[in-house]
């Protein structure tokens, strides 16, 4: 699954006369060229939703939105709830009766379903977004009228699904503070007056951002679990080799997914898999260790690199079909799960401190070796 094709016969499937529909299709991922780095973190964030999504880092035009769309056809098969309210069977069993609306509540007594199955979608957000538009709000309108109170947000919407926020070193402070609450903790709450409103909120964050405009605030970058590196080609033939592809898309887009459709169809069926084995993957002890160690040495402070390095090793074994992680899936995983880590501040701020400190007790020692007078 983590080796990307590079055919060219694609170019004899394709014939002029189906332009300007590449806007609402997406190019296929398995049709990307090069950017291993971006494609591995891309994948394993959708194997694993503990590893907490991918942060993308890169120049403009390097293909990072063209990337995250291309994962629209290989996301999984989700339950949604059938009801306004969000309620689900899920709610129903791990919270009671209280925990779902009245009529979700009559519809379990008849054994009516409360969910349906759908394929997770990817929800882009709109550049310029304002808190309202995000965490949604109560309807205040319908509220009088005694209806629907609740109006979901863009986070409601991305329930289930994978949320892609470009320049996310860009957002506002207090919108940026409530996707990374939300995707944290799975749900948030809107309150206004008397009225609040739950709404569940699971999802795959990814963000990319151009790292000449700006740097993320570090509390932020710190959540995202995977940063991926995206250089742009490095040689003359895999440039060549993007150009023709993308030339071979624009002109007839439907023609270019065909002829990727099988193999685009078995990563699905791959990631699946993937996902399904995922409980079972254990770390082999010396991939503990080993982890743990180099965490320590490279300072690491942050406490959700050692999840993320974890979590992608064992995200990275499911997907080559074993029920253990390997040192040597360490390795394949590490520079994404670990880079930008370690806080340069922090170190000199704690040298500092450390220095003070001694300081400090030596004045007080040699205070007391002083004979009292
Ligand atoms: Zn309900």
């Amino acid at each position: 699954m983590l080796e990307v094709a590079s055919s060219k016969r694609f170019l004899a499937v394709v014939e002029p006369g189906d332009r300007g529909l590449a806007e609402s299709l997406p190019f296929p991922f398995i049709a990307m060229v090069g950017e291993w780095e971006m494609k591995l973190s891309l994948l394993l964030a959708i194997i694993n939703p503990a590893i907490g999504g991918v942060l993308l880092l890169g120049p403009r035009g390097t293909g990072k939105t063209t990337a995250v769309r291309s994962l629209s056809p290989l996301l999984p098969d989700v339950e949604r709830s059938l009801c306004a309210y969000g309620c689900t069977t899920e709610d129903f069993e791990s919270g009671g009766v209280d925990s779902i609306c009245p009529d979700c509540a009559k519809k379990l007594g008849l054994g009516e379903p409360l969910t349906f199955t759908d394929r997770a979608r990817l929800i882009e957000l709109p550049l310029h977004s304002e808190l309202p538009d995000v965490i949604g709000g109560i309807d205040e309108r319908a509220a009088a009228h005694q209806r629907m109170l609740v109006k979901p947000g863009i986070l409601s919407h991305a329930d289930r699904n994978l949320l892609y926020v470009d320049e996310v070193n860009l957002l506002v402070r207090d919108v940026a503070d409530a996707i990374l609450d939300a995707a944290a903790q799975g749900v948030y709450t809107v309150r206004r007056g008397p009225i609040s409103a739950t709404y569940r909120s699971r999802f795959i964050l990814v963000g990319s951002m151009n790292p000449e405009e700006g740097m993320l605030r570090p509390q932020i970058a710190d959540r995202f679990g995977l940063r991926a590196l995206v250089r742009g080609l490095n040689n003359s033939s895999e440039r060549w080799e993007a150009y023709q592809r993308s030339h071979a898309f624009e002109l007839n887009p439907r023609g270019f997914i065909e002829y990727y459709r099988e193999t685009t169809e078995s990563i699905r069926e791959q990631i699946l898999a993937a996902r399904k084995r995922l409980p079972g993957v254990q770390l082999a002890p010396e991939t503990t260790r080993l982890g743990l160690e180099a965490i320590q040495k490279l300072g690491v402070t942050s406490l959700r690199g050692t999840s993320v390095l974890f979590e992608s090793a064992r995200a990275y074994a499911a997907a080559d079909g074993r029920d253990q992680a390997d040192p040597s899936d360490l390795d394949a995983i590490a520079v994404p799960a670990l880079r930008m880590r370690r806080s340069v501040f922090m170190d000199r701020y704690a040298s500092d401190q450390d220095q003070e400190a001694k300081a400090i007790l030596e004045t007080f020692m040699q205070a007391g070796e002083k004979p009292a007078d």
